[in-house]
Order: C-alpha cells, then sequence, then structure tokens
C-alpha cells in the first residue's frame, strides 16, 4: 500500500504553488487565483499546516500530489517522481500493475489507494450516510466516463491502521436488500488528481485488520479471528491477546499479509463451519489441491508457535461474537477455550495437521 505522508511532508506546497500562481499571505494561508477555473476575485486557498489546497469557486481540492497531477496532468507516479518521490513512483507503477484495468471486459478508470488517509476526508461511522466512488460502474452511456457514486449508511465500518495508527481504510458492512455486505474502501487518487473514498480493495498483500494493536504490544499472544465484528468483540472479551482478522472472508486469505505474525504466538479461532475451519487451517478440495490457511501463512511467516481453538463442537458457524452475544462472560469464554486449545503442525508438503 502506498504511504504518501513521508512524500508530503518533504513538498513545500507554497513553493510547489507558487510557481504557477502569484500568492498572497493572509493569516496561515495563502491566497490566489485558481489555476483551475477562470477568475479575477482570488479564492485558491494553500493551508500549508493542513497540506492542501481548497478553491471556494469550483471545489478544487488536492494535496500535494494531486495538485502535480490536475496541473501538470501527470498520472500519480509522475507526480510523485516529479516531487522527488522516485521511489515511491516506481512503487506505484507496481501497485498499478496489480489493479484489474477492466471490469467485465469494459475499460475501468485507475485509481491508486493511498494512506495515511488525509485528516480532510470524512471517516466512515457505524449508522451514519457517506458517499463512495465505484470505478468499475459501467459508464451510464456507452463510451461515456465510467465509474458512479454511491450512497450508503454502514451498520459497522471498521478501520483498518497500519502499525504507526496510520489509518488505511475501512471495511463497511452494508445491508442491501436484506443481505449483507463487506465492501473495503480506501481513499484513492483518481486519473485527474483527485482523491476521494473508493469502492476499492487494498493492494495485495492486503492488511490485517489490528495492526496497529500488534505494534503497540509486541510479547503479547495474538488471537486470530474471522471478520471485522468478532476481532472488535474479542478484543474487548479476551484483553490478555491482541486480537486480528483479515479482510475479505475465508477467500481473501491468500490476499493477506501474515508477515506481521513473526515471532508471536499465534491462537487461532475458526468460525464453526466449513469455511472457517478451511480459511484457517487451509482445506484440500476435491481434485486434491491444497488451499493454504491462517495457520499455513503464518508458519511461513515465522509464527513462533500456533495453536487452534476447536469449536467443532459448536452449532454451524458460531463463533466468539455469537456467545458473547448469548450472554458468555468473557471470563466463561477464556475458560471454555483454555480446555480446547490445541496445538496446529504444519507440514509443508501436506498442508495441515492438528
Ligand atoms: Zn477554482
Amino acid at each position: 500500500m502506498i504511504n504518501t505522508a513521508a512524500l508530503l511532508a518533504r513538498v513545500d506546497l507554497v513553493d510547489l504553488v507558487g510557481r504557477e500562481v502569484t500568492l498572497k499571505k493572509q493569516g496561515a494561508e495563502w491566497v490566489g487565483c485558481c489555476p483551475f477555473h477562470d477568475e479575477r476575485t482570488p479564492s485558491f486557498h494553500v493551508v500549508p499546516a493542513k497540506g492542501f489546497v481548497h478553491c471556494f469557486g469550483c471545489g478544487a481540492h488536492h494535496d500535494a500530489i494531486g495538485y502535480t497531477m490536475a496541473m501538470y496532468h501527470y498520472d500519480f507516479a509522475e507526480a510523485c517522481r516529479k516531487l522527488g518521490g522516485q521511489e515511491m513512483g516506481d512503487a506505484v507503477r507496481k501497485a498499478v500493475r496489480a489493479v484489474p484495468q477492466r471490469a467485465n471486459d469494459k475499460p475501468v478508470e485507475l485509481w491508486v489507494p493511498i494512506y495515511p488517509v488525509p485528516d480532510s476526508a470524512p471517516r466512515w461511522v457505524a449508522g451514519e450516510r457517506g458517499s463512495v466512488w465505484n470505478p468499475k460502474r459501467e459508464p451510464r452511456v456507452p463510451g461515456g466516463t465510467p465509474g458512479g457514486w454511491w450512497e450508503l449508511a454502514p451498520d459497522r465500518a471498521d478501520a483498518y491502521r497500519a502499525a504507526d495508527g496510520a489509518l488505511m481504510g475501512y471495511v463497511l458492512r452494508v445491508m442491501i436488500e436484506g443481505k449483507k455486505m463487506t465492501p473495503t474502501v480506501t481513499w484513492c487518487i483518481g486519473p485527474r488528481g483527485e482523491a476521494r473514498w473508493c469502492l476499492q480493495h487494498f493492494p495485495e498483500p492486503r492488511p490485517l485488520c489490528g495492526l496497529d494493536a500488534l505494534a503497540e504490544r509486541p510479547d503479547a499472544p495474538v488471537l486470530v479471528v474471522e471478520g471485522e465484528k468478532c476481532r472488535a468483540v474479542s478484543a474487548g472479551a479476551l484483553p490478555a491477546y491482541v486480537c486480528v482478522a483479515w479482510p475479505g472472508g475465508t477467500k481473501g486469505v491468500k490476499y493477506v499479509d501474515f508477515s506481521p505474525l513473526a515471532g508471536r504466538d499465534v491462537v487461532l479461532w475458526p468460525d464453526a463451519d466449513e469455511g472457517g475451519f478451511g480459511a484457517m487451517l487451509g482445506y484440500v478440495d476435491g481434485s486434491g489441491l491444497l488451499h493454504e490457511g491462517v495457520a499455513q501463512f503464518a508458519h511461513r511467516a515465522g509464527a513462533r508457535s500456533l495453536r487452534v481453538v476447536d469449536v467443532s463442537v459448536q452449532s454451524k458457524g458460531w463463533d466468539i461474537a455469537d456467545a458473547i452475544e448469548d450472554g458468555w462472560t468473557p471470563r466463561q469464554l477464556a475458560g471454555w477455550a483454555k480446555a480446547r486449545v490445541r496445538t496446529v503442525e504444519v507440514r509443508e508438503s501436506e498442508g495441515m495437521a492438528v
């Protein structure tokens, strides 16, 4: 995932904009005539303390990268290089190649997920409406611009944060016609330099949910659960553990970066169903192919120890959140798990043995 913080911190925004726009100081801001629309009365503000430019006339709003893209018609990687971020430009090129360029055989516009999400970006809050841009939506008219807005009011908004606490994006939970959806939203820069929330996955390898907690308590044992809701509940109920989850559900395991589990004592707590067991322990499909689970990835990442809670006696689909909702106390939950935890042995060639 592209971290723009270091590059943006190095850029002198007033100097950058000042090359093209005559600026006058006005308190903590600098003001000039907007380079993106025709005007005689200056309404284009440069706010160096917050790291963005904003036009009250046309609504243009950019950080240094977005400004450079819009001003000079650069793509994201070119803008990074122009601002002295050669390495980042290269990283972006690499990340961009990992993003599908076409959806359903239709071209899509490229939106690059970046972090940290700037302070000026709206936050997602459960129960509050927000707008997200879907770059893959088909054009309204044939040959038109792809993409469109989606208004939604998520009933969960789980933040994904980097080890240093920087906000990387959210996994939302939305009910659409009675069906649960868990879209990932990331803060992206578009082809014309504009930035907004997009319906776009984290680039691969995707981050774990709980990286900040992992970094804060490097010696604590780690509990891996399925889904952001279970992670939040278990973090509250089992404070002895750092609780983590991964994005994308049972099918998303293979896209995740498990390297932060290196050197850690790891306990896996699967959902009590076939998909849940498979996601944690791996499974062999009908054609004999091994689909690796969290256990194999954590083992390869160098986890110090690996255990799993045997939840097979529970009803199908049961998870930690169900237990707490059913009135289990955290103490009961911990005691129950303690009696059912088993060591996991990973044999490289054949996958899994418990
Ligand atoms: Zn303007």
